[in-house]
């Protein structure tokens, strides 16, 4: 039984970042806004995003820096809604912030700052909160003159209401850490309207890597070393971590978005030097392998790759020899490792660990300008739940800010 009627002009599910960017904009335009969430407390997310400091955003954002099967989906949102906007936001509230590297930004107290923000801004134009709140059904009313919500176009059922608007936005995000409380709600709504999902996967997460080929590396969870990580023409330089199950770190969240399945990643563990000039320079060249590599290398993991490494290559009597003894083939294959390591992981840590969910609406569905279902007027995505999906460094917050504000514009 209906307990209530409400009739609002814009009803936005999904109270995460894009869902209250969105939730602004459309209530500074003079539209009654109704944010729905089925959590107790609006944008987790954002909470315990960026370790609790929340990288909300990217000051070299552009195009190039989102996954999608439309990679020109994305430029004019982000066109409209910069990283300054975002910026300049924080800065009316006074919240500071650092660049941590590579146009990273990160609040210096706390996300939760971000979310205050948001919720007075909210608060500030009129927009209604609906929390631990579950639809059970949405209908598409089309223009039938013989139903009495017609001025409206989409009925939303909730356990505690009957909601009738004009523009409904699907806000809902993606699959990952759905211990508070992602759902795949957003792809069920697209596929009751018909509008196509591109497949989905997570991203930004750890490779795991079968321990017959990975065991010895194992053993040392917590080593982290600067290397460059690839993926056919994919490369990113930043650390990796070796953990129980395989390899994680900021080089292998971002490469993991592009990683296929059956496929090898290679990573370069010493990027600023070539380890053929190291074995012939007079400062090493007298040196054990284990030695040279221990400069630069973490000395648990320089051990333990060299062990394996001379195992490999079936040469083990080198260890205790001088690099200058080594052979010109010896030092190629060795270079070749040290440079060209490849790794086979056998999957990801999974949407519990991932930080996105790579893949979601068909941006061919949507209008780039608005976030609209081109085939069903009214209706909206914005974004995590669309197919486009940032690198890691603060992109996925700005395309929830850019594509909420493109929205809010329009509904
Ligand atoms: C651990 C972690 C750290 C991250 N750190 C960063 C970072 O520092 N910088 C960065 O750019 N990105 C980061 N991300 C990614 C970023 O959090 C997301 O891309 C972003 O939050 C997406 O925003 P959104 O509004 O689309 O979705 P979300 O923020 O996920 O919000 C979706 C909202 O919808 C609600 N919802 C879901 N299902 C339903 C339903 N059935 N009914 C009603 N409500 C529902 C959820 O409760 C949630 O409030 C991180 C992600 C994780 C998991």
């Amino acid at each position: 039984m209906c307990k209530s009627i409400k009739n609002l002009d814009v009803v936005i599910i999904g109270a995460g970042a894009a869902g209250m960017m969105c939730a602004v904009e459309a209530g500074k335009r003079g539209r009654s806004v109704l944010l729905i969430d089925h959590a107790a407390k609006p944008a987790e997310k954002i909470r315990i995003s960026g370790g609790g400091r929340c990288n909300f955003t990217n000051l070299h954002t552009g195009p190039e820096n989102f996954l999608s099967e439309n990679p020109h989906f994305c430029r004019s949102a982000l066109a409209r809604y910069k990283p300054f906007d975002i910026i300049a936001l924080l800065e009316k509230y006074g919240i500071h912030f650092h660049e941590k590297k590579l146009g990273q930004l990160f609040c210096d107290d706390s996300a939760q700052q971000i979310i205050d923000l948001l919720k007075n801004e909210c608060d500030l134009v009129g927009v209604t909160w609906q929390l631990a709140s579950t639809v059970s059904q949405i209908r598409y009313l089309e223009s039938d003159s013989t139903n009495r919500f017609s001025r409206k176009r989409f009925l939303i059922q909730t356990e505690h209401n009957t909601i009738t608007t004009d523009s409904l936005v699907i806000a809902t995000g993606g699959l990952s850490i759905p211990q508070i409380g992602a759902s795949d709600f957003g792809y069920r709504v697209a596929k009751q309207f018909k509008i196509p999902v591109t497949p989905l996967r997570p991203g930004l997460v750890g490779l795991t890597v079968s321990p017959d080929n990975f065991v010895c590396f194992q053993n040392m969870p917590g080593i982290s070393i600067d290397a460059q990580v690839s993926w056919h023409h994919t490369s990113f330089r930043e650390n990796i971590l070796l953990t129980h199950r395989g390899l994680s770190g900021p080089a292998i969240l971002q490469i993991s978005s592009y990683w296929k399945p059956g496929t090898a990643i290679y990573i370069d563990l010493l990027p600023q030097f070539s380890l053929h000039e190291l074995f012939k320079s007079q400062q090493y060249h007298n040196q054990r392998l284990v030695n040279l590599l221990a400069h630069f290398l973490p000395k648990r993991f320089a051990q333990i790759w060299c062990d394996w490494v001379l195992a490999r290559l079936a040469l083990p009597h080198l260890a205790s020899k001088p690099v200058r003894q080594f052979s010109d083939t010896t030092v190629l294959q060795i270079a070749e490792q040290i440079h060209h390591w490849k790794v086979v992981p056998n999957g990801t840590m999974g949407y519990k660990k991932a930080e996105v969910t790579l893949g979601g609406i068909d941006t061919r569905a949507l209008s780039s300008k608005t976030m609209e279902a081109k085939q069903i007027p009214g209706l909206f995505f914005i974004g995590e739940v669309v197919d486009v999906t940032g690198q890691l460094g603060g992109f996925n917050f700005q395309w929830a800010w850019s594509s909420g504000h493109a929205a809010g514009q329009a509904v």
